[in-house]
């Protein structure tokens, strides 16, 4: 038997720039070391409430039903996934990208039938091929990833998107995991019947607790169901005892979990959701530049780029594992590997919340420069530096 005791809990300093989780705001990680209350304490309550007003704020909707969901934004999608689909139900998926594919496993598990709306890995959805599937298939749900994590794409005309799903009657699901609160999200406007999110995105949270927002619409088709939600734990209408009117126990909500997202909402509120898209847009922007300088490009195309993700592509014949290494060990960066049918052709360096700040992209293109160099890649990192410096400027 190992007598060795275990050491203290000392993780290495890292800066995180990868697809999340982001750099946790210190204000919020004061927040979530404050001792827990009850789930039940008259007190808790109204930090419910409070939570709850900032969610819709940040979400831009009126929706009663707006909640966070306990555990990470997968919890958060399958809570939307699994209580709107219905055994037998048609629902549409995005094919461009790692998240749709994940949407699709549990379609399936809830009982659906997913049908792929077909794009290329780097692309968003064309809403010609949203409709024409739509006509061909008559589906109950059209779900759409707005912020896709694996591509660096961001879904444009959602609007457009959401118009043509409900022409045909169905309800439509967002993935707004790496959106909100880093680019603009129009929930309402844009006609979203549910979206969820995550914390350690662009909210800069610890993960554990993830926003989700129901419209009526989507709600009645939840408590119009036949049979129940096939998992106890996030069936919408046994939460709705918790975060509705009559505040009952479900399950013990992740206290200290909710602490920090409400400081985070509340972060995001006071900066203003205009001026936070804004600097997503101008310090990423200033990444892009530093890296298309170097010499390297974009995947996606600058029409569909998405601030908070940016998939860099890597020249041939570097290995991108042995640069992630470098920018970890010589520099405590953390940015991650492509997925899938992308994977050895991409960086994902995220930009996402108080990551998303100049001193954080600075580190990153001269880190990324040296780590190339030493690759033994053909890349100008003065220029790239130089690129970033001016953008910042
Ligand atoms: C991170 C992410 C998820 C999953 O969230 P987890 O917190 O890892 O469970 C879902 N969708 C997208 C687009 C993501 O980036």
């Amino acid at each position: 038997m190992d007598t060795q005791p275990i050491g203290e809990l000392l993780p290495p300093e890292r800066m995180l720039m990868g697809p999340g989780p982001s750099d946790t705001h210190p204000r919020v990680l004061r927040a979530f070391s404050i001792p827990p209350v009850g789930h039940l304490d008259p007190s808790f309550v109204e930090i419910m409430d409070e939570v709850q007003s900032l969610l819709r704020t940040v979400f831009r909707t009126d929706n009663r039903w707006t909640i966070p969901v306990s555990g990470t934004g997968s919890a958060a999608m399958e809570t939307a996934i699994g209580n709107l689909t219905e055994p037998g139900d048609t629902v549409l998926v995005p094919g461009n990208g790692y998240f749709g594919e994940r949407m699709a496993k549990m379609v399936k598990r809830a009982g659906g039938e997913p049908v792929v709306v077909d794009a290329p890995w780097g692309e968003p959805l064309s809403i010609e091929a949203v409709k024409t599937e739509c006509e061909a298939h008559d589906p109950d749900i059209v779900c759409f990833v707005h912020a896709e994590t694996s591509t660096g794409v961001k879904q444009p005309r959602v609007a457009e998107l959401t118009g043509v799903a409900h022409d045909h009657g169905a309800i439509v699901i967002a993935d707004t995991v790496t959106s909100l609160g880093g680019v603009e999200l129009e929930v309402d406007d844009w006609g979203i019947d549910a979206a969820y999110s995550a914390g350690q995105k662009c909210l800069s949270c610890p993960p554990g607790a993830s926003p989700l927002t129901l419209s009526d619409r989507a709600v009645e088709k939840v408590t119009s169901r036949d049979d129940p939600v096939r998992s106890w734990y996030l069936d919408l209408t046994e939460l709705g005892s918790y975060w509705g009117e009559e505040r009952a126990y479900h399950h013990t909500a992740p206290i200290n979990n909710i602490y920090a997202l409400r400081e985070a909402l509340r972060i995001a509120v006071d900066e203003g959701l205009e001026s936070r898209w804004d600097r997503h847009e101008r310090v990423a922007g200033a990444l892009r530049d530093g890296v298309t300088a170097m010499g390297l490009s974009l995947n996606a195309d600058p029409e569909f780029w998405l601030p908070s993700l940016n998939a860099v592509r890597l020249p041939d014949g570097v290995d991108d594992g042995a640069v992630i290494e470098h920018l970890l060990t010589e520099y405590s960066i953390e940015v991650a590997s492509g997925l899938g049918a992308l994977s050895g052709d991409i960086l994902r360096i995220g930009c996402m919340g108080h990551s998303a700040k100049p001193e954080n992209v600075l580190a990153v293109v001269a880190a990324l420069g040296d780590a190339l160099e030493r690759q033994g890649a053909v890349v100008d990192a003065a220029a790239g530096l130089e690129a970033t410096t001016e953008a910042l400027r």
